[in-house]
């Protein structure tokens, strides 16, 4: 199994690199903020909750994600490998995933973080709300809150996986391809 996490700040690019991950090595893309816009989207009582968090930029509660990384874990047990997108967003969740994947004997092999200078994301984040609509991306003061909460608690995360020796900083400026054949070159060194 290779299991991976893709990191970066809000439009730092993971979304479509995770993509290309899932077509290039048939790993399993775990974004907590496509099942978190599910829910809201289903309106189940998660996603109620989800909705007062992440239209206000800030991180839903960790149990919350967990949950259901958990769920996905345990439903995809035959899977290549996961590619986790958006999460671990905290170092207790961090902590949380060694858990749960070790239960099951498995664990994370590499975090690669795409590094985006923060006028950049800002950029690309208010590119992104023209073109999908997202609710987050419409408005400039969520959108630098994202970034600001990314910088107080999301960005020690990295530390984390760099004391386990598994992070790998990328370039995330460029190229979506170029952007593509980087990641790949880290992971096809693994
Ligand atoms: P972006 O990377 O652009 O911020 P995501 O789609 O990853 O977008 O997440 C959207 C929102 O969903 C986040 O701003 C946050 O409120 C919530 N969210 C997603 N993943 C997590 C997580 N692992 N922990 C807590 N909140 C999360």
């Amino acid at each position: 199994m290779l299991n991976l996490i893709l990191f970066g700040a809000p439009g730092a690019g993971k979304g479509t690199q995770a993509a290309r991950l899932v077509e290039r090595y048939g790993l399993l893309h775990c974004s907590t903020g496509e099942f978190l816009r599910r829910a809201i989207a289903e309106k189940t009582p998660q996603g109620l909750i989800a909705k007062s968090y992440i239209d206000r930029g800030e991180l839903v509660p960790d149990a919350m994600v967990i949950a259901m990384i958990d769920q996905v874990v345990e439903e995809n047990r035959d899977a290549k490998g996961f590619i986790f997108d958006g999460f671990p967003r905290t170092v207790e969740q961090a902590q949380e995933l060694a858990e749960l994947l070790q239960k099951r004997g498995l664990q994370i092999d590499a975090m690669l973080m795409l590094d985006v200078p923060e006028e950049e994301l800002i950029a690309r984040l208010d590119k992104r709300a023209a073109l999908e609509g997202r609710d987050d991306d419409k408005n400039t003061s969520v959108i630098r809150n994202r970034i600001a909460v990314y910088g107080k608690r999301t960005a020690p995360v990295a530390d984390y996986y760099e004391t386990h020796g598994k992070l790998h900083r990328i370039n995330g400026v460029g190229d979506v391809e170029d952007l593509a054949d980087r990641l790949a070159a880290v992971i096809d060194n693994l």
